[in-house]
């Protein structure tokens, strides 16, 4: 089988709602890329590429995909995944293999892998050689929302009741972006509509070590599950010297680019609890050796993000605890399949491939 086109569409997501973390608003309308890679055999694998914020990253990821990457994968085997993956690296290191140019090796990557499931008629995660069949899923829903101030937390609440609702045990709330008695406040609320469930906070880098250390010790005494990126990800020993300092489990690795930076992490001992983000792995053949080194460290993966392809890694990775959601997906999507999300798990889809293929309509409508 050789690989015998490369079409990649650039899609645009309409501004929405806003709710904000720390660092960010949200909601504001971005671009997304959508990959097919087609073959000789008939055979097309699928791929997207979003961001939560940035308008025209998915542009320039396009014009990496098409210019430099995609003259290198003409008449490959995409049943040779990390050959491909070592061209494409090869050729894009000299520019910066980080940032974009990753994003851009995850989408052929993941889209390689799509074809070789479908091809052999399987889903991913039994491609890659499972560990399970599904997984405990928490709501990301606690963000700061426009209606609320830092005493009143009615939009924050309605959010966390919907995710209750749709049968979630547990939910992520932000925290961090104004005081610590505005964090305690969002904490124990959260805590008293949860129940026994757990409550993880994300401070998404905005914190200094001092002050991480300060909140991180009242974040472990309300009894917090885990506190996600206090610190920017490239103070890897201030992630070290903090997780020295507290009992509560700190949660990094979503904006680290690949296996060489997760290994500084680890190695640093820089996180109690392993987030890759799949756009930022380079693809499953990439996400897999992570998933090898956190094996290897005994470290447990809980997910930045869950859409289906990582659903499918999930299931494949040993040390996995957790997957990341947004909800339960309402309507039709955007994508030919549907995550199936019950009572607080995430079940592993059946349908051969990765699940990123979109529906026609969705395409259609979002098409620039
Ligand atoms: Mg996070």
């Amino acid at each position: 089988m050789k690989i015998s086109r490369i079409e990649s569409i650039l899609l645009k997501n309409a501004p929405g709602r806003i709710f904000e973390d720390a660092q960010h608003p949200f909601g504001t309308g971005t671009e997304e890329l959508y990959l097919r890679v087609h073959t000789d055999e008939g055979v097309t694998g699928h791929a997207s590429i979003g961001f939560g914020v940035g308008l025209h990253g998915a542009r320039a990821v396009r014009e990496i995909i098409d210019r430099q990457c995609a003259p290198l994968l003409l008449g490959q085997d995409p049943f040779q995944p990390r050959a491909c993956r070592e061209r494409l690296a090869a050729e894009l290191e000299y520019a910066g293999i980080e940032g974009l140019a990753h994003f851009a090796m995850t989408g052929l990557d993941t889209a390689l892998w799509d074809i070789m499931a479908r091809a052999l008629g399987v889903p991913g995660w039994r491609l890659l050689g499972a560990c399970r069949d599904r997984l405990p899923t928490y709501a990301m829903v606690g963000w700061y929302y426009p209606e609320d101030d830092e005493l009143h937390l009615d939009g924050y609440q309605r959010a966390i009741e919907a995710a209750l609702a749709d049968g979630y045990a547990g939910v992520k709330i932000k925290v961090g972006r104004g005081s610590l008695d505005e964090d305690v406040r969002r904490i124990e609320l959260a805590q008293a509509l949860v129940g026994e469930g757990p409550v993880m906070v994300d401070a998404n880098q905005v914190l200094s070590r001092n002050e991480a250390l300060r909140r991180g010790l009242v974040y472990e005494e309300l009894g917090v599950a885990w506190f996600e990126e206090p610190l920017r990800p490239h103070d890897k020993p201030g992630y070290a010297w903090l997780c020295q300092q507290l009992a509560l489990p700190v949660a990094a690795g979503e904006n680290e680019y690949g296996k060489y930076h997760v290994y500084e992490l680890l190695t640093a001992g820089g996180c109690d609890i392993l987030q890759p983000d799949r756009r930022r792995t380079a693809g499953p053949s990439e996400w897999m050796e992570i998933a090898g080194l956190a094996a290897a460290m005994h470290v447990p993966i809980a997910s930045h993000g869950g859409d289906l392809a990582t659903v499918h890694l999930l299931m494949a990775t040993p040390t996995a605890i957790w997957c990341e959601t947004g909800g339960v997906p309402k309507g039709p999507g955007a994508t030919v399949e549907r995550t199936r999300i019950e009572n607080g798990w995430v079940y592993a889809p059946e349908a051969p491939g990765f699940g990123l293929e979109l529906r026609e309509e969705s395409i259609a409508r979002r098409a620039i």
